[in-house]
């Protein structure tokens, strides 16, 4: 896949990039393990200053950046916009938090027999991501904040298709004065990525993206015996109760679908709504999806800008052709829109057979799947009956159903009266081959860490100097 700029609103190429060789790689593997051995050293309240100056980068260039990433792959402004700014917040949260989470975890000296025992975190080295063009930003955010704070380095390699993007993040932590060598763009293709894998100064992988790249970065890794995360795609149901606020859920439904132009891994993709309330659901559904305005997605009025790229704009074609032919009713939308680049009608379809294709596969665009149920186990049986496992919504005023629906539904999120909220406080990772792991919170320091048990065995005065260091006391 060629490495280049091509504005997803006109479908015009802006500009191409000269793929990494070999050589230019090993290099910047080497810089990356040099700069381990150095970095693993920094306090955390160097590289925590480092990360808040990153933050305050993004907030200030927040516009120039969300401008090149609407240009690279056709999001609003508006939304890139946020997404800068929840980037910043995001480096702002584990520049606070890393310290803590990470904190040495005594033990009970008596409860181990020794003088002293504790548990440390240590980073693991040079980490290769892997990342998609949905998010550019908050995708490697996410990856990148905790894995720096706990003392580890970067290499990414992002889509082919966000080369400037890539390249921008990059200069955001070399700006915010990360030594070089701690965050490393690689401008190269997906089938380079193995041999990165293999490379023994390479410590671990994470991939986010779709469950084939997935598998086969597991693949290598799990070759190699090396740690990877793994956070792929959904099938994401949205499950309406009779008890439902229907105003409320019918509103967020809209935004749940297409956000970004539907191109989001816990976009809501199926909705599974009681057949009582159906009927009125699904017009209010349709009404708000025709209201919609398509159209370039740096006009601040737009609610729905191009898909990324050619290639999506024609799976999402063929997965809405394909249901068509299988039976599947449209209620509205289906085609391209007839004008430049790549933009696809926002559509509904009503499909009630579980095993359909369109149900079973991940659809990565405004394209939403209505279908309807009669009781609990019928809803629930059909929420889990899939592959994936990333994300899902059930919407009821009756606390004790969504309470019993959470627990049932096997999926990595689930909301209760929302869809899509994620935050740096709470752990985002999927059930099935929705993925491995988890990105956000504490439990992601888990990912780019190894914990380290130390048992400490003295006696006497020898013992006293120890004891005061992890015990604070004598
Ligand atoms: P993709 O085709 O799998 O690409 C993702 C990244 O993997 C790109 O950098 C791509 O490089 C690389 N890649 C592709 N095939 C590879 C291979 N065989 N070996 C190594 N690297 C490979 O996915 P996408 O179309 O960009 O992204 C959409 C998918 O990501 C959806 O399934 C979505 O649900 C998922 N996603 C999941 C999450 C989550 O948090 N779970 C978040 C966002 C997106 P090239 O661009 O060079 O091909």
């Amino acid at each position: 896949m060629a490495i280049a700029t091509v504005n997803p609103a006109t479908g015009e190429t802006l500009r191409e990039f000269a793929a990494l060789d070999d050589a230019e790689i090993d290099r910047c593997i080497d810089q990356a393990h040099q700069t381990f051995l150095d970095l693993r050293a920094t306090t955390f309240a160097t590289r925590a200053g480092w990360l808040r100056a990153a933050a305050d980068i993004l907030d200030d260039d927040a516009d120039d950046i969300a401008r090149m990433m609407t240009t690279e792959m056709g999001k609003t402004l508006v939304s890139a916009r946020a997404e800068v700014h929840k980037c910043a917040k995001a480096a702002r949260f584990y520049a606070e938090h890393a310290e803590s989470f990470l904190a040495d975890v005594p033990a009970d000296p008596a409860a181990v027999s020794a003088s002293a025992a504790y548990t440390r975190w240590q980073p693991l080295g040079p980490v290769l991501a892997v990342m998609p063009w949905n998010f550019p930003l908050w995708q490697v955010m996410r990856f990148a904040a905790p894995a720096l704070m706990a003392g580890n380095v970067g290499l990414l390699k992002h889509a082919s298709n966000v080369p400037q993007c890539a390249l921008a993040i990059e200069e955001v932590f070399r700006e915010a004065g990360f030594p070089e060598g701690c965050f490393q763009t690689l401008l190269i293709g997906g089938e380079r990525v193995k041999k990165i894998v293999e490379d023994p100064r390479v410590a671990a992988a994470t991939l986010t993206g779709s469950d084939g790249a997935g598998r086969s970065i597991a693949t290598a890794a799990g070759a190699q015996l090396k740690k990877t995360v793994l956070e792929l795609g959904g099938s994401d149901p949205f499950v309406v109760l009779p008890s439902a606020d229907l105003d409320k859920a019918a509103q967020v439904a809209v935004t749940a679908r297409v956000q970004n132009a539907g191109q989001s891994c816990i976009a809501a993709k199926r909705f599974i709504v009681h057949e009582k309330i159906a009927p009125e659901f699904e017009k209010r559904f349709v009404q708000g999806m025709r209201a919609l305005k398509i159209g370039d997605p740096q006009d601040d009025a737009t609610d729905i800008g191009p898909l990324a790229s050619k290639q999506v704009l024609e799976d999402v074609e063929k997965q809405v052709r394909g249901a068509r032919e299988q039976g599947a009713n449209l209620a509205c939308g289906g085609r391209r829109v007839d004008r430049p680049g790549f933009f696809f009608e926002p559509t509904i379809i009503a499909e009630n057979r579980q095993g359909s294709e369109i149900i079973q596969s991940e659809v990565f665009g405004p394209v939403v799947v209505v279908c309807r149920f009669s009781t609990e186990e019928e809803v629930l049986q059909k929420a889990n009956n899939v592959i994936y496992g990333l994300a899902a919504s059930v919407w009821t005023k009756d606390i004790f159903k969504a309470m019993r629906a959470s627990s049932a539904l096997q999926f990595g999120t689930v909301w209760i009266n929302d869809h899509l909220p994620i935050t740096s406080e709470m752990p985002h990772g999927g059930y099935k081959q929705s993925g491995i792991g988890k990105d956000m919170s504490i439990y992601s320091f888990e990912e780019y860490t190894q914990i380290k048990h130390v048992l400490v065995e003295l006696t006497g005065e020898a013992r006293k100097p120890w004891h005061y260091t992890i015990f604070g006391d004598a």
